[in-house]
């Protein structure tokens, strides 16, 4: 058998089990003690300072010189107290991972030496920023870059080891001023939003002074023993297999999902839940996902800008803590043709400071008024924006995921479930606009709430083909891949409700002017607004042809692979849009497109490489191995009942085979060539995704029917059973 796979295999047939140990009695008395939370500001800080610093992070204010003297000290105290060593500015930026880079608390002088943490180093910092992509910002410009204190997220330890490191959320921008990460238009899209959606909100209720943002993620992954990782270089380079021939058992027994979980998994999920607890990441989910050795973890929903620091850190704290069990975890959103592969659901929501989640139906026809404002606006939003939403979640591993019947389609689209469209054609249809100035008549008409049963509100239809549901109290984004910075489609989100509250906020207030009752002014308009949006509404099998059929009629877009849907991100509409809300200038919309299209780039040329690479250097030299065994072993392979019309017929598929996948790898290989003569980077895009992904495909399914032909001993790489089926 081949060496790699066969130690492999035997690695882990001999793997220990982990014994994980809760760290207290409960989660409750060691949640988030790893934060500089609350609690810990008020035993460290000043009262006064603890005050205004409270006020600073409720309200997203700047803090001042004074404070953050304050809050750099005790921020030391505490972190040294804890063990740490060292600080860091936590950024994410558009590589798509998190950055780091530590300091030491500690100062040398005069020999010996003190601990300081200053409040410039609390606030800003310089990384060598020249590395981290840009999209040309920084080339033509500014060459550095620097991180600045988000107050609204709290602090953290890292623990690596035995080593702890303060960690403190930053957002990462150019010189000029460019944003050069996930965090800052985010932040900038929650600000945007709470502004356009409190106005709306005073409507109805003239307390509300804030609206936050919501998110609750679910983040699917799948596991795979590390010796099995680390024997197969597609897996260890590009986080997909390459090739790789289905085993006979994948997911058709649906005896996966939900099903008892693995004693291993159980042990890393439990270790890595109570590191992230520790952090303050309200996990609160575990469970089997619909592939083999896929799975799932969710938290409780936080506010979208912590939830999305949560979720990177989650990813990190998740990839290390596998490894401690000799696992590794595959983010890619489809690590293995075939099977399902894996996403990241992003729960969205809006809810005020005074608790109302505005995203769910009230009690009386008043809250239900607003209600359906926002649940409206969010769907007119979805449909003058659908393109840019699915560019916000263009990534090559997601180009495998979309539109493969497992995921939703690259069609965007939203479901309401029956009830709440019926109710929508209500408003279109039947409210008499004679009627309007009868106030009670209106409002008696939309007292939802005391007309469906409270069950239908908890069980709303799960209609799990469409991208973007209403699921009774929130929309599921359910297009963002598994790899994804949730910051993007977030940010997108926020931006694109919010443009369509302040164009409903102006019509409605020009009905008042005009003398309208204030109730009948937002009916009118919710009703136009309707009547406007409803194309993107589809209640049916997202999945199916004639959905697309369909979709195309309403002239709704089908972007499916990543260069073409990312044209959207730097349309004429897109970038008006993001100027006037200040969300990205046009140079910060063209960099950030850039860079997508290079991450593509970059991706599948590492994936073309890699494939050549395995194909030369390990499947033909184990192909030409069978052959001469066959041509040799004429007599033995005659007694195990091969037959000689057989075996020539096995040479021949497979002296074929060799041919083709020489000749694809050469065609590969040119190319490549050509590709990198190109300077356009959509064109080279084009070319990868057009020209180069079908040859590597095509070269899939040749070795994947030598993979059925060829002696299993000899066949150099773990095979999808032995990767999806060992526990
Ligand atoms: P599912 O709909 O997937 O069956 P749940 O209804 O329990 O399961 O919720 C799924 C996710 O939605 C959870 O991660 C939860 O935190 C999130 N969620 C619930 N309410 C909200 C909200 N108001 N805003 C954002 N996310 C929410
Ligand atoms: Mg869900």
């Amino acid at each position: 058998m081949s060496k790699t796979r066969f130690n492999a295999l035997s690695a882990f047939s001999s793997r220990p089990k982990l014994n994980v140990e809760l760290p207290a009695e409960k989660i409750s008395d060691f949640f988030a003690s790893a934060v500089f939370g609350n609690q810990q500001m008020k035993e460290f800080l000043p009262s006064d300072a603890y005050k205004r610093l409270a006020a600073c992070i409720k309200d997203g204010k700047k803090v001042d010189r004074d404070i953050a003297d304050q809050v750099a000290s005790a921020m030391k105290a505490w972190a040294m107290k804890q063990g740490a060593t060292h600080y860091t500015h936590w950024f994410q930026p558009l590589t798509g991972t998190t950055a780091e880079k530590h300091d030491s608390f500690f100062v040398p002088k005069n020999g010996s030496g003190i601990e300081e943490f200053s409040a410039e180093s609390l606030a800003q910092q310089e990384p060598d920023a020249s590395s981290f992509p840009s999209g040309g910002i920084r080339a033509t410009f500014e060459a550095r870059g620097y991180t600045a204190w988000d107050v609204t997220s709290p602090a953290f330890i890292m623990t690596v080891g035995n080593g702890k490191t303060l960690c403190i959320p930053t957002i990462f921008i150019s010189y000029t001023g460019e944003t050069l990460d996930f965090k800052a238009p985010l932040l900038k899209s929650i600000q945007i939003l709470d502004q356009a959606a409190t106005e709306v909100c005073h409507y109805f209720d003239r307390d509300v002074k804030h609206v936050n943002t919501t998110l609750g993620w679910e983040q699917e992954y799948f596991l795979v023993d590390s010796a099995m990782y680390y024997a197969r270089p597609d897996l260890v380079m590009c986080g997909r297999t390459l090739l790789g021939r289905r085993s006979p058992k994948g997911q058709q027994l649906e005896d996966h999902y939900f099903g008892a979980i693995p004693e291993r998994v159980y042990a890393f999920m439990r270790d890595f839940e109570i590191e992230s607890l520790k952090l303050g990441i309200p996990v609160r989910t575990r469970h089997n996902e619909v592939a083999p050795s896929q799975f799932e973890c969710a938290p409780m929903f936080e506010e979208a800008n912590l939830a999305v620091d949560h979720n990177s850190l989650l990813m990190d704290v998740m990839d290390r803590v596998s490894s401690k069990h000799k696992l590794k975890v595959l983010f890619h959103e489809k690590p293995f043709a075939g099977i399902n592969g894996s996403g990241k659901h992003n729960n969205w929501s809006m809810g005020t400071d005074t608790g109302v989640n505005l995203l769910s139906p009230g009690k009386t026809p008043r809250t239900n008024l607003q209600f359906l404002t926002f649940f409206i606006n969010t769907i007119a939003a979805v449909n003058r924006h659908e393109e840019l939403l699915r560019a916000s979640v263009a990534s090559h591993g997601n180009d495998h995921r979309l539109g493969a019947n497992e995921a939703p389609p690259a069609i965007i689209s939203v479901f309401s479930g029956s009830y709440l469209k019926n109710v929508l054609e209500l408003i279109e249809k039947r409210v008499d606009e004679d009627k309007f100035d009868e106030q009670d008549n209106i409002t008696l008409r939309l007292d939802i709430h005391n007309s469906i049963p409270d069950i239908m509100l908890d069980n709303t239809d799960r209609n799990r083909t469409s991208p973007f549901a209403f699921t009774g109290n929130k929309f599921e984004f359910r297009a963002v891949g598994s790899s994804a910075n949730c910051g993007l489609p977030m940010t997108v989100l926020n931006t694109i409700v919010t443009e369509q509250l302040r164009l409903f906020k102006t019509e409605v207030d020009e009905y008042i002017k005009a003398g309208d009752y204030k109730d009948v002014a937002i009916l009118k308009v919710l009703r136009k607004t309707i009547k406007e949006a409803k194309k993107i509404m589809f209640e049916g099998d997202n999945y199916s042809d004639d959905w697309h059929k369909e979709a195309k009629k309403r002239g709704l877009s089908n972007n499916k692979n990543t260069p073409t849907a990312l044209d959207a991100f730097v349309s004429e509409k897109t970038l008006k849009l993001f100027e006037s809300l200040e969300i990205y200038s046009h140079r910060e919309a063209e960099a950030r497109y850039e860079i997508a299209l290079e991450n593509y780039i970059k991706a599948i040329q590492i994936e073309s490489r890699a494939l050549g690479e395995i194909v030369i250097n390990q499947i033909i030299p184990a192909c030409i191995e069978y052959q001469n065994k066959l041509i040799t072993n004429v007599k033995g392979l005659k007694e195990v009942g091969i037959d000689a019309k057989t075996q020539v017929n096995i040479l021949k598929q497979i002296s074929e085979g060799i041919d083709k996948l020489v000749t694809l790898d050469k065609e590969m290989f040119d190319l490549r060539v050509k590709g990198n003569e190109l300077t356009n980077a959509k064109k080279q895009a084009a070319l990868y995704c057009d020209k180069v992904k079908p040859l590597m495909d095509e070269m899939r399914e040749i070795t994947d029917s030598l993979e059925g032909i060829v002696d299993d001993e000899l066949w150099p790489l773990p095979k999808y059973r032995e990767m999806l089926f060992s526990k």
